[in-house]
Parts: C-alpha cells; sequence; structure tokens
C-alpha cells in the first residue's frame, strides 16, 4: 500500500538564510511538513478501514483529510525543489521564453505572483501552473492546501503564504517575505518540472484554442546560457 514520506531538505536549515531563517526550515520542514505526510497516511488508513468495515458514513470528511494532507505534502515538497541558496535572479531557458509569451515580461509575471500571494485570504498559497488544456502558465491562488483549484492546471512553483512560513522572521511584514523569495527561485529546478509538466496529455484537445502546440523548452537554450 501506498504510503506518503518526508523527502529531505536539498540544503541545510541555515542555506536560505538571512531570507528564511534556520528556525522557520527547521519548524516547517520537520514538523508542519511531517504532519501533513502523517495525515495523508492516516487518511489512507481510514479509507482503507472503513472499506474493510463497509462503513462509509464518514467519507466526506476523510476525502477532505486526504485532499488536505495529500496537498499539503506535494506542495511543501514542491516548494522546498524551488528555492535554492544559489537561486534568485531571473529564469532562463524555457521557462523564460514562456513567461514571456504568457505574461508579457518576467517583471509583470513577479509582480502577478507576488499579489496573487499577498491578497489570499487566510491560510494558501500562490502557484505557478501549467494547464495542458490551453497549453499555457497562469497565477492561482490555493486555500489552505486544496482549495480554489483549476483541475489540470499542474503547479510547478509555489509560494508558502501560511503563517507558519515567515511570521516568526517577518512578523506583519508578509510582502517582504514574498520579495525575498526572489532570491532564492531554483529557476533549473522550475524548468524541470515545466519540461515534464508539458509531457501531460488530457487528450482533451477540442477544449480550448491551442495557439502554440509544440513544447516551448525543448526549442529553448538552456538556462544560464
Ligand atoms: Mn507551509
Amino acid at each position: 500500500m501506498t504510503t506518503y514520506s518526508l523527502p529531505p531538505l536539498p540544503y541545510a536549515f541555515d542555506a536560505l538564510e538571512p531570507y528564511i531563517s534556520s528556525e522557520i526550515m527547521e519548524l516547517h520542514h520537520d514538523k508542519h511538513h511531517q504532519a501533513y505526510v502523517d495525515g495523508a497516511n492516516r487518511a489512507i488508513e481510514m479509507l482503507k478501514d472503513a472499506r474493510a468495515k463497509d462503513d462509509f458514513s464518514n467519507l466526506a470528511a476523510l476525502e477532505r483529510q486526504l485532499a488536505f494532507n495529500v496537498s499539503g505534502h506535494i506542495l511543501h515538497s514542491i516548494f522546498w525543489r524551488n528555492l535554492s541558496p544559489d537561486g534568485g535572479g531571473p529564469p532562463g531557458g524555457g521557462i523564460a521564453i514562456a513567461i514571456e509569451r504568457d505574461f508579457g515580461g518576467f517583471t509583470v509575471f513577479e509582480k502577478q505572483l507576488r499579489q496573487t500571494a499577498a491578497t489570499i485570504m487566510g491560510s494558501g498559497w500562490a502557484a505557478l501552473v501549467w494547464d495542458p488544456v490551453s497549453r499555457r502558465l497562469g497565477t492561482t491562488q490555493i486555500y489552505d492546501h486544496q482549495s480554489n483549484v483549476t483541475q489540470a492546471g499542474v503547479p510547478i512553483l509555489v509560494v508558502d503564504a501560511w503563517e507558519h512560513a515567515y511570521y516568526l522572521q517577518y512578523k506583519t511584514r508578509k510582502t517582504d517575505y514574498f520579495a525575498a523569495l526572489s532570491n532564492l527561485w531554483d529557476w533549473e529546478d522550475v524548468e524541470r518540472r515545466f519540461l515534464r509538466a508539458q509531457e501531460l496529455d488530457l487528450e482533451l484537445e477540442d477544449v480550448a484554442f491551442v495557439e502554440v502546440a509544440a513544447n516551448i523548452a525543448s526549442q529553448a537554450p538552456p538556462p544560464g546560457s
């Protein structure tokens, strides 16, 4: 049976200082992220139990627990990989071309992403997503970890806008935290996920008008060139 597991951070707790403190990183990864992994596995066990007992009376609550915890686990797993002590600056490669095409420039994209994060009501995330149906990039707000999600969108870069992600260090200066993340984005990681996302085909060719069907990233020079 599938069980979810906590991936190790790809760098030390203090590697993202001064932008994100070691204390935040340790609590965020070892406590918060771990809790979503445990919650996801617990929900799977409870669903198995419900099937064994033929008792689906609690199914709606279990489905909500599963969606919340699996989504929290996946988003944090992407978030850690999106960040790097050697990151920051504008992207290169196919993701740069796609951002230019779909947002009209990197500066505009950054402004939209930060505003997406800053205007979430309650806890949530901002995300850069690839829509495999219209074959375009877009931003989205995610409430908690799973609500307000546009189906089919694949998250390739995410911003954790929960208070636990910044409050110990930034207090009410939430927008300073979003701005600091610009020093950490690992665009090579985003590019790799963007390439993989473009391989997704949902067999829905007739539900959107697609201007550019070609795989953008395969035509682009590699990041950093
Ligand atoms: Mn978080």
